[in-house]
């Protein structure tokens, strides 16, 4: 039986009517074409889709009344819709999206001074099977459409308003991992960063895979493209491969070759992020060989001390040791920084995100998490 993550994603299931949302500007002239209308029409219907961010056919006040009335009554516009949210005292604020056939997703609406960053889902549960994850536990039920990717974004800036005068960034940490998911992926990333509608510069979008050297290489392949973070989480192959079940297929030589390859633009650095858990990979000599690592090709660190939850079996690290990793990263000429998650009290923390009902129990990840 082959990885999980080897064996494409189940799908969503196929809607009787066309959906409007998620289709990019030569989906939605053949659409209009269709109806009789000149094409052009279809461009009128992606500005109000992603420009306007209209989420009703009535609001496309740029049509005619008489297109407005057929697209009423023979394609859908559907969006994920928002069901709950849940705000954190840090300011951000954690929503459900619910989907046409009814799964759950989560994203994480975090604003801070100089920008608003959004945290994506890419699938409903994830393959991957990461230990100290929440999502991992859920195992795969199938991939995020285009629509249900972008949906998460105008579903977002319709709840809280575009923020004025802050740039969008946009990071896939949410539920899955995005390189198993990477067709549709690429294709919502098109309609994000399209001029004529969201309009998000792609330096500001970025992907979070866990180690899938094979879409590491794909992606690599595309000319436009997110920017590449990988959660690392360990420097060793046996803790790696205890706590991240990819490392056993690609493991830690494997990954650093992928991403020495990988081209990168001028100026362009490869994030490794890093959780630490107390007693499993916060050790000095973790910070060495994390340093050894990184070197091999451009890259910044984030130290992401770990968010506890039920269930997860491990615990944060000493505030000291936090400090004397970062020390040791920055003396050898690393960029470093420690980044808190956000929204830890109402669970929308890196690792946390996972709907009730949707979730299987976590399991013993067989590590000690003390030593
Ligand atoms: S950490 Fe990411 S890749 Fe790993 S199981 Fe969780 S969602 Fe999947």
């Amino acid at each position: 039986m082959p990885p999980l993550w080897d064996l494409p994603a189940p799908e969503a299931g196929h809607a009787a009517r066309p959906n409007a949302a998620g289709q990019d500007a030569a989906g939605l002239k053949a659409l209009v074409s269709a109806l009789g209308e000149p094409a052009w029409r279809g461009g009128q219907v992606f500005e109000g889709l992603y420009r306007q961010r209209w989420t009703r056919w009535e609001q496309f006040s740029s049509l005619s009344k008489a297109l407005r009335t057929r697209l009423e009554a023979e394609v859908d516009l559907a969006w994920p819709a928002i069901v709950q949210s849940q705000a954190s005292e840090d300011g951000s604020t954690k929503h459900a999206f619910e989907l046409t056939d009814g799964k759950q997703v989560e994203g994480v609406w975090m604003p801070y001074d100089d920008r608003v960053t959004l945290c994506l889902s890419s699938q409903v549960g994830c393959a991957m099977g990461c230990t100290f994850c929440a999502t991992g536990q859920m195992g795969i039920v199938r991939n995020l459409t285009a629509a249900e990717i972008v949906g998460q974004v105008v579903a977002m800036l319709n709840h809280h308003g575009h923020p004025e005068g802050r740039p969008v960034n946009l990071v896939f940490m949410g539920m899955g991992e995005p390189l198993h998911n990477l067709d549709h992926l690429m294709a919502a990333f098109a309609i994000l960063t399209d001029p004529k509608g969201l309009a998000i510069p792609p330096r500001r979008i970025t992907v979070s895979t866990s180690g899938l050297v094979s879409g590491i290489e794909r992606l690599g392949a595309f000319p436009r493209r997110p920017r590449l973070a990988l959660s690392l989480n360990a420097t060793t192959d046996a803790h790696r491969s205890a706590i991240m079940p990819v490392n056993r297929v690609w493991n830690l030589e494997a990954l650093a070759a992928a991403l020495a390859a990988f081209p990168l633009q001028s100026g362009e650095r490869v994030t490794l992020e890093y959780v630490l858990l107390k007693g499993v990979t916060d050790s000095l000599e973790d910070g060495r060989r994390l340093a050894a690592f990184a070197r091999r090709f451009p890259a910044k660190v984030n130290l992401i001390p770990f968010n506890p939850h039920e269930g997860s079996g491990f615990e944060p690290p000493d505030e000291s040791r936090v400090g004397a990793l970062c020390r040791l990263l920055s003396e050898v000429g690393l960029p470093v920084s420690v980044r808190r998650s956000r929204g830890q009290d109402v669970a929308g923390a890196c690792g946390q995100l996972v709907r009730e009902g949707q979730a299987r129990k976590p399991k013993d990840s067989g590590l000690k998490t003390g030593d």
